[in-house]
């Protein structure tokens, strides 16, 4: 842990990004996620292995599942499934469906309008489901596959794909309710768990730096005290645990429920778990299971913008504590590293397209023009033309024949950008030349996001993090417009 000292700038990629001003300073409480934020899981053996239980399950009831495979890239965090026709979508921020897939299959252009012309995602409506956090890739690969073998008429029963959906959904849910699987995790962590030696580190810079630290997970006692044991003990100081760290624990929070319920908590009394009701208000030092956020905030005397509360669930953890009770929020996005790396290593790319657009967008416009001239002219209408019929028919043809080759030289690059990271989906937070549902999301509900918890070390305990000015498309700054006027000329700027 020594080489992290104060003056060492983090990568990119492990950046702390600002949606809206957060001051560390005035922060009196940080409560922590567990699963996927605090504790960080190899999703190919994590998710893997939920996927082959679920499997099994649907083995032993007859269905032809038997070679199937766990695919990690079949889907991704926020992409969206529809299960009123089967497919997998990813939306843009006003919820336009950009890309789809019906179980493992690309959509092709012509099916994707047929199938979605003026639809838009709400997910209000059960219809859609949002895959929120990394937990979400085994239930999305296993459906994408079974509406494959739905299709082929495989399925021992007749389902609608709807009702396809809730099956898989029970079957991946029990999977997480069943002993095995956190049984398998506890028994052997180290082929699950990825270590942070840097998290403890902040957590203790953060508490020293006199903050209430809270543990909220969803999961039960005996996982998560093996979870954080694993994951801590070893990073921390002479025989400080990772019970030290926190003012108060509560596993079993049932969120969202958390936020909105006045759900009782009970106090976990013994190492194994044994419960009793609490009397009284919260102990500090104390673990719990259920309970409610309002609770919390009431014992605590700490509430809405004192809170800042971080987790990988955009859903359960970021929406839901931000809705009810304003709280501030990070989300712990895992993939941002490997996405803010693939547009880094393509920024040249990037110029290159920025450059043969705007040529692009000056021939079309020359193009536009030239049409308008002719159609004036031969409608006998309007100011004189600049040229004869024939140059303008001429222009057009040559206009015509530069745009030409400059699209076959921006097409490929146009879909390597769209290919960056996943190629069947691209990147979590980009659907086309727009931001993705996810990004809107995350723009809408957490203050702050990034890859994981440790990157706070770098930032410290006392960073003011400011949001970055907001563009909108008539910025000075912005490309495109379609105005011909040189703003920046004659001191028009
Ligand atoms: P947290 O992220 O620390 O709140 O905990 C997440 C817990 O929810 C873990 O114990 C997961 O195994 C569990 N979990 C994740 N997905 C599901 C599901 O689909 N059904 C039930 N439990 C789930
Ligand atoms: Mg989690």
């Amino acid at each position: 842990m020594n080489e992290i000292g104060p003056h060492v700038t983090p990568p990119r990629s492990r950046g702390v990004f600002c949606n809206r001003t957060l001051n560390f300073r005035s922060l009196h409480a940080i409560g922590y996620d567990m699963d996927y934020t605090l504790v960080n899981y190899r999703v190919d053996i994590f998710e893997r292995q939920v996927y082959e239980y679920a499997r099994e399950r649907f083995l032993e009831q007859g269905w032809p599942v038997r070679s199937l495979v766990f695919d990690q890239g079949m889907v991704a965090r926020g992409l969206v499934i529809d299960t009123q026709l089967g497919n997998i979508v990813k939306a843009n921020r006003f919820g336009l469906i950009r890309r789809a897939q019906h179980g493992t299959r690309p959509l092709t252009f012509a099916e994707q309008r047929e199938a979605y012309a003026g639809t838009q995602v709400d997910l209000s409506d059960p219809r859609w489901v949002f895959l929120n956090t990394l937990f979400s890739l085994s239930e999305g690969c296993l459906y994408a596959q079974m509406v494959d073998l739905l299709d082929a008429r495989s399925l021992p029963e007749v389902l609608g794909y709807r009702e396809l959906y809730v099956r898989v959904r029970d079957v991946v849910d029990a999977q997480h309710m069943e002993g095995r699987l956190k049984a398998g995790i506890i028994a052997s962590p180290e082929e699950c768990v990825v270590l942070d030696p840097e998290t403890a580190l902040t957590l203790l810079d953060q508490r020293n730096a006199g903050k209430k630290l809270l543990l909220i997970t969803n999961s039960d006692w005996t996982f998560s005290s093996a979870m954080m044991s694993y994951s801590f003990d070893r990073f921390l100081p002479g025989d400080m645990t990772w019970r030290d760290l926190f003012d108060l624990v509560i596993v079993g929070a049932r969120k969202p429920e958390f936020f909105t319920s006045r759900a009782p908590f009970f106090q976990v009394v013994t190492g194994d778990g044994m419960l009793r009701p609490t009397v009284g208000p919260l102990q500090p030092g104390v673990a719990y299971m259920g309970g409610s956020a309002a609770q919390v905030e009431k014992d605590l005397g700490i509430g809405g913008d004192e809170i800042l509360y971080v987790g990988d669930h955009m859903f359960g953890d970021v929406h839901m504590s931000k809705s009810e009770f304003r709280w501030r929020t990070a989300l712990i996005l895992r993939e941002l590293e490997a996405e803010v790396e693939a547009l880094e290593s393509f920024a040249g790319a990037e110029r290159t397209i920025a450059v043969m657009m705007e040529e692009k967008e000056r021939l079309e416009d020359q193009l536009s023009q030239a049409r308008l001239e002719l159609q004036r002219l031969k409608g006998g209408y309007g100011p004189r033309p600049s040229s004869a019929q024939h140059e303008l028919e001429a222009r057009l043809q040559e206009l015509r024949a530069r745009l030409l080759p400059l699209d076959m030289e921006i097409a490929p690059l146009a879909r390597a950008a769209t290919e960056l990271t996943n190629g069947r989906w691209g990147l979590l937070t980009r659907a086309g030349n727009d931001k993705s549902h996810l990004a809107r999301q995350v723009e809408r509900y957490a203050d702050v996001y990034t890859s994981r918890v440790s990157n706070f070390l770098y930032a410290t305990p006392f960073v003011y993090l400011r949001s970055p000015r907001g563009s909108l498309p008539h910025d000075p700054t912005s490309p495109g417009g379609t105005s011909n006027l040189p703003l920046s000329e004659g001191g028009g700027e």
